[in-house]
């Protein structure tokens, strides 16, 4: 990936298309133009543009066909310009897979807001898949709902699984009787803070049973518990 940050504009009216060149240098991006759809998708696949900006009417292949294609290959953030404010619902009910629209008249400055909108959206790493969390010696796998202590599966309750998961997610953060109470039950029953602290008491000492070393749940005194 090239240093500076080149966004593409594919766009058949020149005006348009210089303007759009002109604000996204001001703001420090390089720019290329293509004024049709002909070989628009060779430009990408071959020079990977950080985005696209892609007008839906062009000459010799439109923008839909264009997006289509990319995607196919690519996920190059793409920036739709319509003519009609309508066609937006109209393509995002097609699918064609562009990450953002903007009818025309349209003002520049929010045409590169945007733009950074999704490129900024694109740079975020991608959700880890892994259900897998732990502290310490203390491990759980969330989707198959076990937990291990050095290696060894407890046996939790779903309320003290909820509650473990809630507080493994957050080290050292104290989480107050009613914190746990919205964390342990799924729907929204009140409970007294003697039942908390009941399944705390139980969590505790299922999670010291295989440990030789200090538990890692602590209760906060006058506030409420933490994993630490
Ligand atoms: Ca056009």
């Amino acid at each position: 990936m090239p240093d500076k940050k080149r966004i593409l504009i594919i766009e058949d009216e020149p005006k348009i298309a210089q303007i759009l060149v002109d604000f996204f240098q001001m703001d420090g991006f390089e720019t290329s133009v293509l004024h049709d759809g002909m070989h628009a998708v060779d430009e990408i696949r071959n020079n990977e543009p950080t985005a696209v900006i892609l007008d839906l009417m062009l000459p010799y292949k439109d923008g839909i066909s264009i997006c289509r294609e990319v995607r196919t290959f690519s996920n190059v953030p793409i920036l739709m310009l319509t003519a009609r404010v309508d066609e937006i619902d109209r393509l995002t009910g097609l699918g064609i897979g562009a990450d953002d629209y903007v009818c025309k008249p349209f003002s520049v400055q929010e045409v590169v807001a945007r733009v950074k909108v999704i490129l900024r959206r694109a740079e975020q790493p991608a959700p880890t898949t892994s259900s897998l969390i732990g502290y310490k010696h203390v491990q759980m796998d969330l989707e198959k709902f076990v937990c291990y202590v050095d290696g060894n599966q407890i046996e939790l309750s779903p309320v003290e699984f909820r509650l473990l998961t809630a507080m493994i997610n957050k080290p050292s953060v104290v989480f107050s009787r009613d914190n746990l109470m919205r964390a342990g039950y799924e729907d929204d029953r009140i409970v007294s803070s003697r039942t908390i602290d009941s399944h705390m008491k139980n969590l505790r000492s299922k999670l010291s049973q295989f440990s030789e070393t200090e538990s890692i749940l602590h209760s906060v005194y006058g506030i409420g518990y933490k994993i630490e």
